[in-house]
């Protein structure tokens, strides 16, 4: 890699390969990579001149941003890793006009506070803000407990500048709110997954903040009653902001909080957002529509907001530290089949001989299904990829996805064409043929 060091600034190729760069979150269920160097760039030219030199000779790059994914994708197999960790200006932030352009190494959270600051909101909300980056939320189009009402990060991107092979620098739409010309291009990158371009800044769109937010939390004694009441709710027309649910098991590794008990095969957790008088209005309907829940309790200070947010944000934590490490899949399927999809999760989980649970974000009928392993454990590594095959069988018999939210990446590879068919899976890789001829760009991933 002298070679490729000669070509950037000092210090933008690491003198090692720091064992940080080889991982994602799929280190849980012992998802190593390896790689020939890690390069840092401190600009989009640096971008261009790394794609340039790997194209050249052909060696594979692996884009990265906070190495918080769930799907492997981060996890590079030979090659570089392009972190984007350096890129991280805010270029421009029109507070009136509720839009910024940020660089793709910026933060989730970091966003989110410089549009808070100015009474803005940037609505997607994927659970690990702190280290996630723009660019991997546009790689993963990921989503959140709010993508209910507002949609997956996609939804406010509306522009993106990337690089692509051999190594061009392309802008894709920009701070305008509407661009129909040519084909969605834009979309095609958000969700690639970085097999596409490496993403270097996006302009995203923002709104007002809420006057008010108020979770609501539902405990219900039977499950088949939860599932009911969600799809009383969406039927409703209730402006609801959230609706995430959580199984019996997961609530038994993780009780609800502000020491509220009951009988409880099955929690909802809801979120209205709105002018005060719509909140109090949303969540009393919601009231009226769960006829059938044991206890409704809604927050009523900022302190039970958090506690009750955090409980639900702890549910991986808690679910992992029962054995010491988890496999847990994003599956979505038609909001009808939620409690089917849900007790399917657990019968899998019996049948391969692990403990399973699922939680996750009911109105959009995406499961978090989950089988406890003991981390260091190959016979229960093996057992939880098994399940987790069945799992991806039972979403496309239900006529699902086999990801929701987290991406294909390592994981899921090779169970694309089993969910698309061969038509739609050739052209599929027909995009990214056009895109990447050399298939040097997260190569094994999306696939
Ligand atoms: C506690 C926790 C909670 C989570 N909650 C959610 C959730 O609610 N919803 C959700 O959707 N996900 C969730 N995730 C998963 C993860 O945070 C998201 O997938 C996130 O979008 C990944 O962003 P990242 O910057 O960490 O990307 P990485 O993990 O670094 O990369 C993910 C993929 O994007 C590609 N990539 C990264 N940056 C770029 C770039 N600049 N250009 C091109 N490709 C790039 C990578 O190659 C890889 O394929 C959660 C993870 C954790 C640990």
């Amino acid at each position: 890699m002298s070679e490729l060091k000669a070509l950037l600034p000092d210090g933008v190729v690491l003198d090692d390969v720091p064992s940080r760069y080889l991982v994602d979150e799929t280190e849980t269920r012992s998802r190593l990579g390896f790689a020939d160097a890690v390069v840092l760039p401190v600009s989009v030219a640096d971008v261009v001149t790394v794609m340039r030199f790997a194209y050249a000779q052909g060696i594979p790059l692996t884009p990265r941003g906070g190495g918080t994914g769930y799907a492997g994708g981060a996890v590079p197999q030979g090659g570089v890793v392009v972190g984007m960790e350096r890129l991280n200006k805010v270029r421009h932030f029109d507070p009136l006009l509720w839009r910024m352009e940020v660089e793709a190494g910026v933060t989730t959270a970091h966003v989110r506070r410089i549009a808070q600051e100015s009474g803005l909101l940037y609505p997607p909300d994927p659970g690990a803000g702190e280290l996630s980056h723009i660019g991997g939320n546009i790689a993963t189009n990921a989503g959140g407990p709010h993508a209910f009402k507002y949609g997956t990060t996609g939804t406010w991107v509306t522009g993106l500048e990337c690089v692509v092979p051999p190594g061009e620098l392309i802008k894709l739409g920009g701070s305008q709110r509407k661009d129909v010309a040519g084909y969605d291009l834009k979309h095609l990158l958000i969700g690639s997954e970085g097999t596409l371009g490496v993403i270097t800044a996006a302009w995203l769109r923002l709104i007002p903040t809420p006057q008010c937010s108020v979770p609501l939390l539902a405990l219900f004694a039977a499950e088949a009653s939860g599932c009911e009441a969600v799809e009383s709710l969406i039927g409703s027309g209730l402006d609801l902001a959230a609706i995430e649910f959580v199984d019996s098991v997961a609530l038994e590794c993780v009780p609800p909080p502000l020491g509220i008990r009951g009988e409880s095969a099955f929690a909802l957790l809801l979120q209205a957002d709105g002018s005060e008088s719509e909140v109090a209005a949303t969540l009393a309907d919601a009231r009226d529509v769960m006829k059938e829940a044991q206890i409704t309790h809604a927050a009523e200070s900022r302190s039970e907001v958090e506690r009750i947010w955090r409980w639900r944000e702890g549910m991986t934590a808690g679910v992992t530290a029962q054995l010491g490490g988890k496999v847990s899949e994003d599956i979505s399927v038609p909001i009808d089949y939620l409690g089917d999809a849900i007790q399917e999760a657990r019968r899998i989980g019996r049948k391969h001989g692990l403990r399973a649970c699922a939680w996750g974000h009911a109105g959009d009928g995406n499961l978090h299904a989950t089988f406890m392993i003991r981390r260091d454990s190959p016979a229960d590594i093996a057992a939880a990829e098994h399940a987790a095959s069945d799992l991806f069988d039972m979403a496309i018999a239900f006529g699902g996805a086999i990801s929701g939210e987290h991406g294909i990446g390592l994981e899921k590879a090779g169970v694309l064409e089993r969910a698309w068919g061969p038509r739609a899976y050739a052209l599929h890789g027909g995009v990214k043929s056009l895109f990447d001829p050399r298939d040097l760009l997260n190569p094994g991933k999306k696939r």
